[in-house]
């Protein structure tokens, strides 16, 4: 399917999931886990988003943390979060899932988000499990302490832990109805996320893969559009 035929899809569907990753934030200046600027003091993403890494060193994951908020909160939304927002808009049945942790997607408009790996800008207690906001880029102290006097830990998923059953259950249920997916800036080898895909289409909807590179998913998508997001979604989903 070419790219005229695949924004026809998108126009008549009335109910469309998109699935994004990282890489749908890199041109606003994040770097994805796996591609250039993701390496932080030589310390690969994968050894640092762990529980392990937490619990062996949290000052050094809480100062990762830091940076990447820094990063974050100098970040705007590009065009293809902007486009996303905008597909929403005209769109009876919409669906955001996102496995990042920016909310680039909030700021850029988008309403319907589900974030089925938290939010950086959210922390939560070690011990008693309250979580709450905090926009601040610098924290300080860091680690940062919860009322209760234990450490808070970020607000995220990491690597090797359980997606949140809410979030998920929302995802995949709309993946199962949807009549196109679209799947953007995600490498698909973060399970279960990317089984999203396969859901979708088991259920009849179209595949379409927005991404830099060829991936695991390339060879069986119905649509893949090799390029930047910000290029390639504002051409696929103009009205
Ligand atoms: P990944 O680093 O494994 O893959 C990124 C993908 O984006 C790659 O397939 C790459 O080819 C593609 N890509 C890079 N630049 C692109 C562009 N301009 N346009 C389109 N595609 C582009 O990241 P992942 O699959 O998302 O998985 C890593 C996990 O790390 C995520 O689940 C997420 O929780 C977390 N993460 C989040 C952020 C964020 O919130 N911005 C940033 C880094 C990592």
């Amino acid at each position: 399917m070419n790219i005229e035929e695949a924004r026809g899809r998108i126009a008549a569907a009335q109910r469309i999931v998109a699935l994004t990753g990282s890489g749908i934030s890199a041109e606003s200046g994040i770097p994805t886990f796996r591609g250039p600027g993701g390496l932080w003091r030589n310390f690969r993403p994968e050894d640092l988003a762990t529980p392990q890494a937490f619990r062996r060193d949290p000052q050094l994951v809480w100062e990762w943390y830091d940076w990447r908020r820094s990063l974050i909160a100098q970040a705007n939304p590009n065009a293809g979060h902007i486009a996303l927002a905008e597909l929403e808009q005209r769109t009876p049945s919409f669906t955001l899932v996102t496995q990042n942790v920016d909310g680039l997607h909030a700021r850029a408009g988008s309403v319907n988000v589900v974030r089925l790996h938290g939010d950086i800008w959210t922390l939560r207690c070690t011990r008693c499990e309250r979580s709450w906001e905090d926009m601040r880029a610098s924290l300080d102290p860091l680690p940062p302490i919860c009322e209760c006097g234990a450490m808070a830990r970020p607000g995220v998923v990491w690597f090797g832990e359980p997606l949140p059953t809410r979030e998920w259950n929302i995802a995949a249920q709309a993946s199962h109805q949807s009549e196109v997916f679209l799947i953007i800036g995600t490498s698909a080898v973060v399970q279960p996320a990317a089984s999203l895909a396969g859901v979708a289409q088991d259920a009849g909807a179209i595949v379409i893969e927005v991404n830099a590179a060829q991936t695991e998913i390339s060879d069986w998508v119905d649509c893949h559009l090799e390029g930047n997001a910000s290029e390639i979604l504002p051409l696929l989903l103009a009205p």
